[in-house]
């Protein structure tokens, strides 16, 4: 059936999903190998989790009191009467996959990335989606700030191989639970004293997330917290060794970064390092990559007593930042060979040949539709294959087939035998 106005369909895609068409199929599949490749660089390995997990290992992973569980989740009860939720984020999977797999035994530093789909029911905008894919790595095991230093430049070299430069990495150091619990009563003074200055949204904070106050994206929030303390100046020598290492490590790998001590990620679990990577070519979603150490969640999750740190970043606003900057233009998947027939009485040896040619793994199309010798030949512009065989009685009985190369015009003649291993070597 064809509908002529949107209104008209019956079923739509969900607001905030999106589905990937067959003609920009190719761009995700080339980005997200390009990302396997650097992770490979830095020999981190793929790991892939379900979908969907129980609820209470988001709620206890993330953090009761963040947007994320507290409002975003898509939550649902299956029939046997389980909590299960559509993964927001992929690090408590990883996690818990860590755990439960005994990864750590198997490698004293495990070293993995992902590319998943992620799901959070937030109003939807330009670079917000409610399901989108997010690709990360994570490094469990070690408390050394060159393991941060090595996230973090693995997180810019990907951006990096796309030939994106227009990005600033803002670091941070959300301390210990030690450092981190004096700063907070500190801050909450400061914070219900200036109240009233304060959206609604960052008033409900004061009490359960305080430090999330301050990267609020409000801007009557940012001119009342102006002057607020910030933990840099409250860590403990612990926390302040680490992050100076880190960014003598930064430095030496020649990772440019700004330190902002209002990055702060928001999660009880982050420890130490907190980091974020910006573009300056997005609007209000400018969020490239977050990410950071969180020393104490394998713990929480079960686990043994282990550190470790990593980093989320949105693949579609990898893609926004490509498009705008025309640097998306890969080669889709098209036809080497156009097989047409100039007589139907030819469809059968066109699928013969078509048939060999695809188990030599030669890409090639043919005719399905019953068209006219022309319209194949327009078709075979169309898919814009590198050359065109015409297959008719002549063929036939003399065996021999002219072969056109689209780009050069040049026509050669072969042995009908031959076509196989004419595109098997240099020839095509
Ligand atoms: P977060 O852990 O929330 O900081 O997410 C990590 C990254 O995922 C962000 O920096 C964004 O690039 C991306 N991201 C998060 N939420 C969304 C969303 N709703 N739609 C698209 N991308 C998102």
């Amino acid at each position: 059936m064809i509908f002529n106005k949107r209104e008209e369909l019956k079923y739509k895609s969900i607001k905030g999903t999106k589905d990937i068409l067959p003609d920009e199929s190719h761009i995700w599949i080339e980005v997200e190998n390009r990302i396997r490749k650097v992770m490979h660089t830095y020999n981190y390995k793929e790991i892939r989790t379900p979908i969907f997990e129980e609820t209470k290992l988001f709620a206890r992973g993330i953090g009761e009191f963040t947007d994320i569980v507290g409002k975003e989740m898509y939550t649902f009860t299956d029939r046997g009467g389980d909590s299960l939720t559509l993964k927001p984020e992929v690090t408590a999977s990883v996690i818990r996959a860590y755990i439960q797999h005994n990864l750590g035994e198997k490698q004293p530093l495990t070293k993995v990335y992902y590319i998943s789909p992620a799901f959070r029911q937030e109003r939807p905008q330009a670079g917000r989606l409610r399901q989108f894919h997010q690709f990360g790595a994570e490094a469990i095991g070690s408390k050394n700030p060159a393991v941060d230093a090595e996230i973090i430049s693995l997180a810019a070299n990907i951006y990096e191989s796309f030939g994106i430069r227009d990005f600033v990495i803002k670091i941070n150091s959300v301390g210990c639970e030690i450092c981190r619990n004096e700063y907070k009563n500190i801050l909450k003074k400061f914070l219900i004293d200036i109240s009233n200055k304060l959206s609604p949204e960052s008033q409900k904070r004061i009490d359960v997330n305080p430090m999330r106050v301050l990267d609020s994206k409000d801007e009557n929030d940012r001119i009342a917290t102006k002057s607020a303390p910030l933990i840099l100046n409250y860590l403990c020598n612990d926390c302040k060794t680490h992050f100076a290492q880190l960014q003598d490590l930064l430095s030496f790998m020649n990772v440019t970064f700004e330190v902002d001590g209002r990055i702060v990620r928001g999660l009880d679990y982050y420890t130490k390092t907190a980091f974020e990577i910006i573009s300056t070519e997005l609007g209000s979603q400018d969020a490239l990559a977050g990410g950071g150490r969180y020393d104490l969640l394998v713990k929480e999750l079960g686990g043994k007593d282990t550190p470790a740190v990593g980093f989320a970043a949105g693949l579609e606003r990898l893609l926004m930042v490509l498009q705008k900057q025309n640097q998306d233009k890969f080669q889709a998947p098209r036809p080497k060979v156009f097989i047409a027939y100039a007589d139907k009485s030819c469809e059968k040896i066109i699928l013969n040949l078509a048939q060999k040619l695809r188990a030599k793994g030669v890409p090639c199309e043919i005719d399905l539709l019953n068209r006219s010798l022309k319209s194949q030949m327009r078709e075979a512009d169309r898919q814009n294959s590198d050359f065109v065989i015409v297959v008719g009685e002549n063929e036939v009985k003399s065996n021999r087939l002219n072969i056109k190369n689209m780009k050069t015009g040049k026509v050669e003649e072969i042995d009908l035998g031959n076509l196989e291993n004419y595109f098997l070597s240099s020839n095509g």
